[in-house]
């Protein structure tokens, strides 16, 4: 039943455990590249096909050549940022997830309003800089990867940093949460109604994660050391087993708020991306509503993948296997946005 279908993606971010995963449940797998980057999935095998595309506008273009194929997307963040919500929306070809939810997700203000809604806790925010008491982060809007950044221990230090970005306007203030970065895999199944736990990961920033690498004295000696928060890889982590309840729960509270709040709400793998305090508080700052690449480093599975499936299943094997119960159960329509 699967062979009637192809498992397509774009080649970046988590193509390729998508397309293997894939593989593994039996589908045809196409792999659409830029041109100049489709070594790695040829080097790993795991395309059927590989369609090389000038542009991601040329993206668009291919519609109908994917349609023709049976091809499903699986979207992961590149493509999302590559071809923009707009277009994502009028895309025509079959999608994986729900795409109304891109509208919640993708503005700060309304992505709050959900998890907040679902009960998590979230950094404070601070709408008037003058209110500002503890150390913060400012976010600039449509900064990616973290890039554009910045940290003030106070109010002093953010007017004086904000000198740097005269006339942005487009900012949001937060709490500069102070804890281990904790990136949490579900998985939640519109067939049979269940949240899973995938796994876990912690991210590898460029330059923020290696300023531990110099003492505190050459910090304040060197000329001007700010972090940034570029991701440059993932790295795998396994959480104390007494936090899982209430992660369960996290999980299974934004599933259940986002059916109210777009129908038929959030499906397939998402991820809540928080800062785990001293006091064991868990708290959100954002949520990415599909496959994240901190799923990467478990192509293999990941130990709770184990415990559940007895069988390797990556994220990407997990989305291939959903899809090929919704054929067997003439649910398709289910998990397609
Ligand atoms: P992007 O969506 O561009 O990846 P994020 O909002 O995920 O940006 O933040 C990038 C990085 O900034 C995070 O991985 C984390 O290291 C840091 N960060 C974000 N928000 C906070 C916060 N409230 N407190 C502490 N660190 C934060």
């Amino acid at each position: 039943m699967a062979q009637k279908y192809k498992i397509a993606t774009i080649g970046s971010h988590s193509a390729l455990q998508i397309l293997k995963g894939a593989k593994d449940e039996g589908f045809e797998t196409i792999c659409i590249c830029l041109k100049g980057r489709e070594k790695p999935y040829k080097m790993y095998n795991v395309a059927d096909k590989i369609i090389t595309i000038d542009n991601y506008d040329g993206f668009y273009d291919i519609q109908e050549q994917l349609i023709k194929e049976n091809a499903i997307i699986i979207p992961h963040a590149s493509f999302i940022a590559y071809m923009g919500p707009e277009k994502v929306e009028k895309f025509k070809v079959p999608y994986f997830g729900n795409k109304k939810i891109l509208d919640w997700e993708s503005d700060r203000a309304m992505e709050r309003k959900w998890l907040v809604k679902a009960g998590l806790k979230m950094p404070k925010i601070f709408k008037n800089p003058e209110e500002i008491d503890r150390p913060v982060i400012t976010k600039f809007h449509g900064a990616s990867g973290g890039a554009g950044y910045f940290v003030a221990k106070n109010l002093r230090d953010w007017q004086e940093k904000m000198k740097n970005y005269k006339g942005e306007k487009d900012y949001v203030i937060q709490e500069y949460v102070l804890g281990v970065h904790c990136y949490i895999h579900y998985f939640h199944s519109p067939l049979t109604g269940e949240i899973e736990i995938l796994g876990f990961d912690k991210r590898y920033e460029s330059n923020v994660d290696s300023l531990g690498r110099i003492s505190a004295r050459d910090q304040i000696a060197l000329p001007k050391i700010d972090p940034s928060y570029v991701i440059v890889g993932n790295m795998t982590l396994v959480v104390r087993e007494s936090l899982l309840p209430l992660i369960i729960e996290m999980g299974e509270n934004v599933v259940k708020e986002s059916k109210k709040i777009c129908p038929p709400g959030l499906f397939g793998p998402f991820c809540l991306e928080t800062i785990i305090t001293p006091d064991i508080e868990i708290i959100t700052f954002e949520i990415s509503a599909r496959i994240v690449a901190g799923t990467n480093p478990y192509v293999n599975g990941s130990p709770y993948t184990w415990l559940k499936y007895d069988e390797p299943m990556s994220t990407g094997r997990r989305i291939a296997r959903e899809i090929k119960n919704a054929i067997k159960e003439d649910k398709l329509n289910m998990v397609l946005g």
